[in-house]
């Protein structure tokens, strides 16, 4: 637990207390802060670190975790990004599989999980290269060709 730190200059939005660190679920650490006025709030520990030794956090931006272990708390691995930047951080490209079309036998790529999610379902599901082939493979089913 804190108590306001008394240092000039310090720069913290104004509270009473702070408990915590607090673990929740997803391994992430977080801080419960009461205000003057009696109200709560909270946030991460990260975000909390990092306010202590460098000032508030400008709206917009949020404390990454430069290494991606978001239980990884130490100063060092802080860093501050935006919003934006954190979300493309945590967006990783789709594992790719290399296909042949069963209608035109062109070579393509198709990401892995939508395969998986169709291989074994139906012997004529594909995948296919395009739309287009996919409805020239429909159609000669429908007509009872396939
Ligand atoms: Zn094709």
């Amino acid at each position: 637990m804190f108590t306001r730190p008394h240092q000039a200059g310090f720069l913290l939005e104004n509270f009473m207390k702070v408990h915590g660190p607090y673990d929740c679920a997803d391994g992430r650490k977080r801080m419960q802060i009461i205000r003057d006025d009696g109200s709560k709030t909270s946030k991460s520990y990260a975000k909390f670190l990092y306010e202590q030794k460098y000032g508030e956090i400008p709206d917009g931006m949020e404390v990454d975790h430069i290494n991606d272990d978001y239980t990884d708390d130490r100063i060092d691995n802080l860093q501050v990004i935006s919003k934006l930047d954190n979300i493309m951080k945590s967006v990783k490209p789709a594992p790719m599989t290399d296909c042949i079309c069963p209608e035109c036998n062109k070579e393509f790529k198709r990401e892995a999980r939508v395969i998986r999610h169709k291989q074994g379902k139906r012997k004529n599901a594909g995948p296919f290269c395009s739309k287009k082939c996919s409805g020239r493979r429909n159609q000669r089913i429908q007509a009872g060709l396939c």
